[in-house]
């Protein structure tokens, strides 16, 4: 391969603050529509917009997050395009002051870490809706105008289509982490276009790029860069030159194809907003927010193997989604075993949140009751064959794993009388396989064992069930 790619991807991210970013009206998904709007948002005349506090902090957490600096004053700009969705004509962005600046990224592709620097992360709200899909009209939702958004943008560092998406998770774990966004990019919460270009390997200069909007998935933004590159390629080895321009990812025909001319920033006449004041961060606010960061995934990652013992494997797991990571260290924290907490929450409890399309704040039981079930199985009174249909059972959310054991009579019989009556039995109704054990066959030892537990319907502690069945056959 001679060419090289280079891409710069443009992240929006919706915050999930419960009022716009400069008005009262809730942010609430899928309200009737043109419902949750008032004069400031629609930018009637004489109605004034007021910044939204949290707005600020969140985006002063992400740049605190992403190691950029902060700007004590930075300034709302009036970007000014005529479009249906956005009836104000104009968005409220930020230009030439943004909040954040010079910030970074690091990702990991499998083969060591790669950091991504970011130029800017700046506040700013989103249009409404065109809807397409209700007979040939088009109809306009602005429910959306006004909700909060951060921009970030990253320089043009990422060099392949797996970079791309691993940057643009990382963005997604770390929203997610710091509670500032719902991260979900099916429903749009987080959208990405990609800055694409390609240039000779060890070439100094950026080839002529084009910009891909549209891309909804992590493996359509691959896709969509893989095919973009290609693209460019074709046309370039084919003696063409690359037009700068605006193309839409169409996931169906997994094509790219021209929307619009590329539009540059003198385009939008961009200008301080006369009703908005400069946007301050003093010193305290920063120093506060700073307090309120959580512990990040890479620094919780480290400390699970440290302080759990736990393998880095399970560490990694474990610590993608903070609210996994919690139910980790609260199951823990009550049965006092690490590593049999984290193989049940990365066993059983994500095969479930899987299969049931679950999110685990939606799971039926708690982490302290999947501690108390699994300090069941250290104690010796249930197996863990039995704590699997215990863990079934308690999915209703009723119960405690003590509680079903009671109730179902599930505890486990330790006993040696009664297994050794039941050992007893169950080789005096198989003589045909006990004489082939005594000739030799001993893989029958699993038969037996087998035949007991079935017998005492899985409740018989199966270690006592080796030992008696040892000392009868060998003994
Ligand atoms: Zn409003
Ligand atoms: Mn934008």
């Amino acid at each position: 391969m001679k060419y090289e790619l280079v891409v710069g991807l443009e992240v929006h991210c919706q915050l999930n603050t419960n009022s716009k970013a400069f008005c009262g009206c809730s942010t609430r998904f899928g309200n009737p529509a043109n419902t949750n709007v008032c004069p400031v948002c629609l930018a009637l005349p004489g109605a004034l917009p007021v910044l939204n506090r949290r707005v600020v902090e969140d985006a002063v957490k992400l740049g605190l997050a992403t190691g950029c600096s902060i700007a004590p004053s930075s300034i709302l700009a009036r970007k000014n395009y005529f479009y249906p969705d956005l009836p104000k004509g104009y968005q409220i962005s930020q230009f030439e002051e943004p909040i954040c600046t010079e910030g970074m990224l690091r990702i990991d592709v499998g083969e060591g870490y790669r950091d991504i620097r970011l130029i800017r992360i700046h506040i700013e709200e989103d249009a409404g809706k065109s809807i397409h899909d209700i007979g040939d009209d088009t109809y306009i939702d602005v429910n959306r105008c006004g909700v909060p958004l951060l921009e970030i943008v990253s320089y043009p560092d990422i060099r392949t289509s797996r970079e791309a998406s691993a940057y643009l998770q990382k963005m997604r774990q770390i929203v997610k982490y710091l509670g500032i966004s719902d991260g979900n990019m099916e429903e749009g919460s987080l959208r990405c276009d990609a800055n694409v270009s390609v240039r000779l390997f060890g070439a100094e200069e950026y080839g002529t790029r084009t910009e891909i909007k549209n891309m909804n998935s992590f493996k359509n933004v691959e896709k969509a860069i893989d095919y973009e590159m290609q693209r460019h390629i074709d046309i370039i080895d084919g003696g063409g030159t690359i037009v700068q321009e605006t193309r839409l990812w169409d996931a169906d025909k997994g094509e790219t194809r021209s929307m619009r001319g590329k539009e540059f920033a003198h385009d939008y006449r961009y200008f301080p907003d006369p009703d908005l004041v400069p946007l301050l961060v003093d010193q305290e606010m920063l120093e506060r927010i700073r307090l309120e960061l959580p512990e990040f995934p890479e620094d919780r990652e480290r400390r699970f193997v440290s302080e759990y013992g736990i393998p880095p494997y399970d560490a990694g797991v474990l610590t993608v989604e903070r609210e996994i990571a919690d139910y980790f260290e609260r199951t823990l924290k009550v049965c006092g075993d690490a590593k049999a907490a984290s193989n049940w929450v990365m066993g059983e409890v994500m095969r479930t949140l899987k299969e049931k399309y679950l999110d685990i704040m939606e799971f039926a039981i708690s982490p302290e009751r999947l501690g108390g079930l699994i300090g069941l199985i250290g104690k010796g009174a249930i197996s863990n064959t039995i704590a699997k249909q215990v863990f079934e059972l308690m999915q209703t959310g009723e119960a405690s794993a003590e509680e079903i054991v009671d109730r179902e009579g599930l505890a486990q019989v330790s006993d040696t009388g009664a297994i050794e009556r039941t050992v007893d039995e169950i080789l005096e109704a198989n003589p045909k396989q006990l004489a082939d054990y005594r000739e030799g066959k001993t893989k029958l030892f699993g038969f037996f064992v087998g035949q007991c537990m079935a017998r005492m319907k899985g409740k018989a502690n199966p270690q006592v069930v080796n030992d008696v069945l040892k000392s009868r056959l060998d003994g």
